[in-house]
């Protein structure tokens, strides 16, 4: 039997999703499929019933409110959410905020720590500066002396986060928190562990490239995903995946950048140079159990480069597909964690 009559590919951040149509085995009623805007970006989830009782409008309401939440929580585009309100006041007192955001800078805490400050959730400054955060994009090299200003408003180690009451506490008042490199991960966790509550035994959740997997699709075939080829312009896979029971995150230097005078500018900062990380690793995949962890750790590696973030990943047992920009081509490093997560 011809299994797969037509796949076509629906592109975000760094991965090609995969899907698998017109196949006749599949029961449409059997999938249950949601789609929508959330966290400035859009999110698909593909979900199998175990339990009569889940119910395509309900998960759809319910994903949409918590995805809401979450948005009004971290994001830094809106002015009123938690996250913007926090970067507004200049006290070094504890702030109040809700649980899952203190989660997520506890964890955005512990990758900064494990990374030696190439991921660091107070880069806002500098992201603002080279025109990547929500203000209208400048396209401008900004002067060695705005850089150095910014730099100083940068350090995760003069931010506190606490979970009991959940609070953050800035030590710098001049501090300003971004998510944008942990946020994602931790909505695409969220929606998987409604999507369990909810009776989903088999699931795949994405939200702007960021994924979360669980047991097969429909067709009772793992969960396949492709990897984005990092072209600047146009859309290539350059590797197919399958995703058991794991998330997957990838970063890259390729869809939001700027070019002047020849150089390649992108929005992943290395916040101890004050400037977008600058080498050849242009893309990093990072499968691991939990996606705000993978997330944050694709964000992070990215910036340590295709040597020390390697090493870090290999040293840590991470599975990770590093893709280096080379003379015409590219080339991949794969960590040997990663072999698990190809097609046999
Ligand atoms: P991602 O796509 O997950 O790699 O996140 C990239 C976004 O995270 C950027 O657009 C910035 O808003 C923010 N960011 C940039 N550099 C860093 C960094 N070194 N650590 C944490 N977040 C960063
Ligand atoms: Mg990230």
């Amino acid at each position: 039997m011809k299994r797969l009559q037509k796949a076509v590919g629906r592109i975000f951040g760094g991965v090609l999703l995969l899907l698998f149509a017109g196949v006749a085995r599949a029961a449409a009623s059997e999938e249950i499929v949601l789609t929508g805007r959330a966290m400035g970006t859009t999110y698909r989830v593909r979900a199998l019933a175990d339990s009569a009782t889940m119910t395509a409008d309900g998960l759809q309401r319910e994903t949409d409110a918590l995805l809401e939440r979450l948005t009004q929580q971290m994001s830094t585009y809106r002015a009123d959410s938690e996250l913007s309100r926090f970067n507004r006041q200049r006290e070094t007192n504890w702030f109040a905020v809700s649980r899952e955001f203190a989660v997520v800078v506890e964890e955005a805490q512990r990758i900064s720590r494990l990374t030696g400050g190439a991921f660091d959730v107070t880069v806002d400054p500098l992201v603002r500066l080279w025109g990547f955060g929500p203000e209208r994009r400048t396209a401008v090299v900004p002067s060695d002396e705005a850089i150095a200003k910014a730099r100083r408003r940068v350090d995760y180690r003069r931010l506190d986060a606490r979970l009991d009451p959940p609070a953050l506490r800035k030590l710098n008042p001049e501090l300003s928190v971004d998510l944008s490199a942990i946020a994602k991960g931790y909505a695409v966790d969220a929606v998987a562990a409604l999507l369990v509550k909810s009776g989903a035994g088999h699931y795949l959740v994405e939200i702007g490239g960021e994924l979360a997997a669980r047991g097969h699709s429909a067709l009772s075939h793992p969960w396949r995903v492709g990897i984005e080829r990092p072209l600047d312009t146009g859309r290539e896979i350059e590797r197919v995946v399958e995703l058991k029971d794991r998330a997957l995150a990838t970063s890259g230097d390729y869809r939001n950048f700027f070019s002047a005078a020849g150089r390649r500018y992108a929005h992943i900062i290395d916040p101890r140079t004050g400037r977008p990380a600058a080498h050849n690793l242009t893309s990093v995949s990072v499968a691991h159990d939990s996606c705000m962890t993978a997330d944050a750790l694709a964000t992070g590696l990215t910036v340590l480069g295709p040597d020390a973030g390697f090493e870090l990943a290999v040293q840590n047992n991470f599975a990770c597909l590093f893709i280096l920009r080379g003379e015409g081509a590219f080339t991949e490093k794969r960590t040997s964690a990663f072999a698990e997560l190809l097609p046999r």
